[in-house]
Formats: structure tokens, C-alpha cells, sequence
């Protein structure tokens, strides 16, 4: 078989970023998935592209508003390339304010927002929520326009359609053994960053397991709502997501429990146009989460060639447009300077 410039492990939405983004400039990438694309956190029903709040910039705010702000023209290149509709939209989202503190704080980050978003979308504080009938013991609520949404299982699909456009191979099920690439990047989700763990020596992460339910609500042209740390996210198809419970220990990684009717219950709570809709799915996912709690990119610690895509924790989808353009840089060009320094391998793997 023929030496290819890029090999991946893992098809989920950081993978397959990494494998379009090579593939874009050119480079001959296989992609290897030794379950299916989206059998890991990326094959869920939420979905939200949802910034940090505007305060206390730090790099890795920065980093995710570039990647949210590339979102558009790179999930329309995906659906140009794939024919597919990844179900994006930047609608925004509400949030209702529980007291007159939150009410003041959000006050406060309006100019926060001017300064750090840098025109590329605005955090108010309005007293509707309309077209949602919710309810903020203030009246008042934070609208912002930088969030948006789209279907994670039909953005992996098209993402990988797209890759393949380009020419990558992308390989599911128990394949050939990795190892025929002039580099090699792992992007193997939780599982990868315990095994790195185990490899090393070092605490690099672990996986944090996550619930949510599908429900069949069409509010496809509204924006979606986070309310008292609960993603209410309607999508393109007449469906509405509402996650994610937050789970450090776990015995099954991929079971609903009783945790999950809690969550339904709080959302209908909240949301009483959510209270008479049918659940139409129920999913568990285990997010890979850094030890430095951010995105872990750059060089294996032990082996040259090898490369680290890993860490997107609960923002995953929203940064991985930027975070495969970086890797692309760092694997094809050997230029690791857009890499934030909080993100990188050598910084956990120091001493
Ligand atoms: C309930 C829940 C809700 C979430 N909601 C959001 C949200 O609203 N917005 C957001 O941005 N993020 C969200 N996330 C987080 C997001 O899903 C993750 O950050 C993201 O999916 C991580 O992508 P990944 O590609 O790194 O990992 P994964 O999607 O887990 O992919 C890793 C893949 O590697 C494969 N693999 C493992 N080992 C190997 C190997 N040795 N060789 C080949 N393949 C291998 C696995 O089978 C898997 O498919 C949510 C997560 C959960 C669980």
C-alpha cells in the first residue's frame, strides 16, 4: 500500500477535521476509525457552537471565537463538497436571568463583548425571550449572537463526505494497523487521552460521560436557549436536543439512566412548550477531557511523527474548524505557532 503524507486514528469531529484539513491543502490522508464515524462523543444530538462568556479573555477564548467565527464558511464548504446538510445555523441564544446579580453582571458584559468579540457578534441583556414563553423571575435575559447550532450526526456525515471529496480514505470497523503515514495523528477521544496516560505516566485526562434526549419539537428557526447549566438546542430537522448530565464516574458509557428523566424534567420545567412533545431518542457519550481541562494538540511526547488532536471536552464541535487547520499546520508544515501555549502536549508532558 501506497505511503500516505497523513494518517489519523479516530473518526470523530476532531479527526475528521484534521483529515479535511490536510486534505484541503492537498495532502494524501487516511483516516482510520476502528468503530464507525461518530461512535464515540461525537455522535450525540446537541450540538451547540456556544461561546465563553465575554470576560476574563484568556487564549482559549480566543481560539474558540476564531473557530466560531470560520464556522459558517466551513460547514458551507462541507455541505458544498458533500452534498449534504450538516444542519448549521448561527441563531444565537437566550438565557434567562435568575437575579438581579446575574442581571448586573450580564449588564457588565456588554462592553466585554464590544472589546473581545471585536464586532463579530453582540451580548445584550433584552426583557423578551420571545418567541420562546420562558420565564426569568428578572424579566431579563442575555441575547447573543455568536452561537449557533448544527446535527452532530449529519455534520460527521457530511464532514466525512467532504473529506473523501477531497480524496482522503477514510476506513471503519477493525482495519489495517496505523503506521504507513510520514505522520500520524491521534484523535482518539477519551479513550485515546487514558491510554496516553497509562503510556506516559503522566495524568493527561480522563473521560467525563454526558446524557441528552432528542426530542420531536420543531423550533428550527429559533434560537437556542441555556438555562440553569441546560443546552435546549432546536435543529434543522424539526427536532429539539436538550443535554447533557455531567458525569465524572461511570460503569456504562453508553447507558441512559434515571439521570436523563431528571434533565427531561428540569427542561420541561423550564420550558413548558417542551412538557407535551415525544422523546424520539436517548443518548450517552463519554467527552475527553484534558487534564489542563483544554484542547490537547501538538507532538506526541514519545514518539516523532506522532501527533495529538484530543481534549474538545464539552466544546469539541465549536473548535474543531480551527483546531484542524492548526494541526494541518503543525503536521504538514511543522509551524506550531497558532497553537495556543495553554492547549499544548509539551506543556502537560514539561518536566
Ligand atoms: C452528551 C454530550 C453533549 C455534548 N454537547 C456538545 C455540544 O453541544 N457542543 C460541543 O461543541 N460539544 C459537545 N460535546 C462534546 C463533543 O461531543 C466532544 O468534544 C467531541 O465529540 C470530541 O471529539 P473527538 O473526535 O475528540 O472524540 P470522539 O468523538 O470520541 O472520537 C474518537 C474516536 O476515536 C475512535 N478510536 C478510539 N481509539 C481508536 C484507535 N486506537 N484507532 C482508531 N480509532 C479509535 C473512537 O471509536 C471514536 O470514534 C458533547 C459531548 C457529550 C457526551
Amino acid at each position: 500500500m501506497a505511503m500516505v503524507d497523513v494518517e489519523i486514528e479516530g473518526g470523530g469531529i476532531f479527526g475528521l477535521s484534521v483529515a479535511f484539513a490536510c486534505a484541503r491543502r492537498g495532502a494524501h490522508v487516511r483516516l482510520h476509525e476502528r468503530r464507525r464515524i461518530g461512535a464515540g462523543a461525537s455522535g450525540g444530538v446537541v450540538g451547540a457552537l456556544a461561546p465563553h462568556a465575554p470576560d476574563a479573555w484568556n487564549e482559549k477564548k480566543q481560539f474558540q471565537l476564531e473557530s466560531l467565527a470560520m464556522a459558517p464558511a466551513f460547514w458551507a464548504q462541507v455541505a458544498e463538497l458533500s452534498g449534504l446538510d450538516p444542519g448549521y445555523a448561527r441563531l444565537g441564544r437566550l438565557m434567562p436571568l435568575a437575579t438581579e446579580r446575574a442581571v448586573a453582571l450580564a449588564r457588565g458584559r456588554i462592553a466585554e463583548a464590544e472589546r473581545n468579540w471585536r464586532g463579530i457578534a453582540r451580548w445584550s441583556v433584552v426583557d423578551t425571550a420571545a418567541p420562546w414563553k420562558l420565564d426569568s423571575p428578572t424579566g431579563y435575559h442575555v441575547s447573543e449572537t455568536l452561537s449557533a447550532r448544527l446535527h452532530p450526526r449529519a455534520a460527521l456525515k457530511a464532514l466525512a463526505a467532504a473529506a473523501r471529496a477531497l480524496g482522503a480514505e477514510i476506513e471503519e470497523g477493525a482495519t489495517r494497523p496505523v503506521g504507513r503515514g510520514r505522520a500520524v495523528v491521534e484523535a482518539t477521544g477519551w479513550e485515546g487521552l487514558v491510554a496516553l496516560g497509562q503510556e506516559t505516566g503522566v495524568e493527561v485526562g480522563s473521560g467525563v460521560k454526558g446524557q441528552a434526549a432528542l426530542l420531536r419539537a420543531d423550533f428550527r428557526r429559533r434560537p437556542q436557549l441555556f438555562v440553569d447549566g441546560l443546552h435546549i438546542v432546536p435543529h434543522a430537522d424539526g427536532t429539539t436536543a436538550i443535554g447533557s448530565t455531567s458525569e465524572r464516574s461511570f460503569a456504562h458509557p453508553d447507558a441512559t439512566d434515571a439521570a436523563l428523566d431528571e434533565l427531561l424534567e428540569r427542561a420541561r420545567r423550564i420550558c413548558p412548550e417542551l412538557a407535551s412533545v415525544p422523546v424520539i431518542g436517548r443518548w450517552a457519550g463519554v467527552r475527553p477531557r484534558a487534564a489542563t481541562r483544554a484542547p490537547l494538540l501538538g507532538p506526541h511526547p514519545r514518539e516523532n511523527g506522532r501527533f495529538i488532536a484530543n481534549g474538545g471536552f464539552k466544546i469539541g464541535f465549536g473548535v474543531a474548524p480551527l483546531v484542524g487547520e492548526v494541526m494541518a499546520d503543525l503536521v504538514l508544515e511543522g509551524r506550531a505557532e497558532r497553537i495556543p501555549d495553554a492547549f499544548r502536549t509539551e506543556r502537560l508532558f514539561a518536566g
